[in-house]
């Protein structure tokens, strides 16, 4: 097959391929990469970007007319560094780039591990695919995943989740969830996003009564943790009283109406869910703050 090298072989023994089949859209997908690769470069510390200095520097991005997944548009392949796409709907080279940039040792490829937490890892991926390189009208792929990353970024911080993804060490982050959720509960969350991205990839609506139960679940779980997070910051008096009462009546309000936005006929509100967790003593915060 005829390639091309984004580089003149003197420059360095490191580089990248584009698969010359791409014809006029090559200049795009060089252009893309190249603004990939700047990004990571100003945005991050070396350690955090170790993963994507070692796979950048023999990234195989080819043009394929079929993948594994037939509805989707592009593939990486962690075991040949490979970016295989089918077509690029604009952001869909930056996605797979971030997956590239993630992927460190057999099975862990940004918050995947061993095809494992799935849902978690594509939530994120386009998460941060939005953030970096969205011009504003970008809707992401896995648009319910995408929320719920939104939701337990809210919990751990921007820093630490985007690091922890690049770094591939999601070990690490249910580490740090643990502060705010029981162990197995947050297992239980990475696994209800599997289940929800299982059910809704390609675009689908959530239909069977599993995925609408995760959707349910999934909120009151990011409820509980955000409720405990906040009442810790009060607590350790980063916070007055009224801002975390705040804090938690605004994160029920904003989510409460994407959740129910995303799955059809969820049937439930805020005051069932407070009443849940106050039944299960798990929202005395709420009378000791709000
Ligand atoms: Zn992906």
């Amino acid at each position: 097959m005829e390639i091309s090298l984004n580089k003149n072989l003197f420059d360095t023994s490191n580089y990248y391929i584009i698969d010359k089949n791409f014809d006029s859209d090559y200049n795009d997908v060089y252009s893309k990469v190249e603004r990939f690769k700047a990004l990571i470069e100003r945005t991050f510390d070396s350690e955090t970007k170790r993963n994507f200095k070692r796979n950048i520097s023999t990234l195989y991005i080819k043009k394929a007319n079929k993948l594994q997944n037939e509805k989707a548009n592009a593939e990486y392949s962690a075991d040949s560094n490979t970016i295989f796409i089918k077509r690029d709907s604009g952001l869909t080279v930056y996605h797979e780039l971030w997956h590239a940039a993630s992927a460190s040792k057999v099975g862990y490829i940004g918050f995947e591990k061993n095809r494992k937490y799935r849902g978690l890892n594509e939530g994120y991926t386009d998460l941060m695919t939005k953030r970096y390189f969205d011009d504003g009208t970008h809707v992401p792929h896995y648009k319910i995943e995408f929320y719920f990353c939104l939701m337990i970024e809210s919990i751990i911080s921007k820093s630490i989740m985007e690091r922890l993804y690049l770094k591939a060490d999601v070990d690490s982050l249910i580490n740090e969830f643990s502060k705010y959720l029981d162990h197995e509960k947050v297992i239980k969350v990475f696994e209800l996003l599997d289940i929800i991205c299982n059910e809704a990839f390609g675009g689908k609506d959530i239909s069977s009564k599993d995925a609408k139960h995760a959707i349910k679940q999934l909120y009151i779980y990011l409820v509980e943790a955000f409720a405990k997070k906040t009442y810790i910051e009060y607590r350790e008096n980063k916070i007055t009283k009224e801002l975390a009462g705040k804090l938690i009546k605004n994160f029920l309000d904003k989510w409460e109406i994407t959740v129910i936005g995303y799955g059809e006929d969820i049937n439930f509100t805020n005051d069932k869910i407070k009443a849940k967790l106050i039944k299960n003593n798990l929202y005395n915060i709420e009378k000791k703050i709000c």
